[in-house]
């Protein structure tokens, strides 16, 4: 876990004022620290029954990958309006300024699935959120949340839904 810490590079001021961006580029492009994650990331979901991985675009579709690859998973990407080709389902969120919109495939989550959400950095939990609202809309048998990186300060936990299970690989 410190090799991969010592590998995220902290930004400041990025993408605005007073944020400290956690940057997970600089882990991704070592080999022994995405090793070591996809390592992580997959021991935590292994014997789940997990049937698809969900990334959340574009920084969850990294690990998101890696997981489902590693536990024998499909993948699916949740992506920002109008990304997606074929028949989508759509949740809009608040953000600090105005609303976002997330969509996934109707198609790509089935009562018979056993999710995992996936994103890289969990902040305030608003993205995740309308995530898990998105594919809950689909009835899967089971949905885990799963994060990289946690800030806890910003408690993004408490955003989250209760029954969901949510997990970390690192908590700032
Ligand atoms: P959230 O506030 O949890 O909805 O975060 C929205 C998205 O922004 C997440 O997908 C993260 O990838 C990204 N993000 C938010 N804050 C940070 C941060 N301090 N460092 C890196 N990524 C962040």
């Amino acid at each position: 876990m410190e090799y991969i810490k010592s590998h995220i590079r902290d930004v400041q001021d990025f993408p605005s004022k007073g944020i400290l961006f956690k940057d997970l580029t600089t882990a991704f492009k070592d080999p022994r620290a995405l090793h070591i994650i996809g390592w992580d990331l997959s021991q935590m979901y292994r014997d789940k029954g997990v049937t698809k991985v969900v990334g959340i675009e574009s920084r969850g579709f990294i690990g998101g990958s890696i997981l489902a690859y590693e536990i024998g998973a499909g993948f699916v990407p949740a992506r920002k309006p109008g990304k997606l080709p074929a028949d989508t389902i759509r949740e809009e969120y608040a953000k600090e300024y105005g609303t976002d919109v997330i969509e996934i495939h109707r198609d790509a989550i089935t009562p018979d699935d056993i999710v995992v959400l996936h994103d890289d950095v969990l902040a305030t939990g608003g993205t995740m959120a309308a995530a898990y609202k998105l594919v809950k809309s689909l009835n899967p048998k089971k949905i885990y949340i799963n994060f990289i990186i946690e800030l806890s300060a910003l408690n993004g936990r408490a955003n989250l839904p209760e029954d969901a299970e949510v997990t970390s690989l690192i908590v700032y």
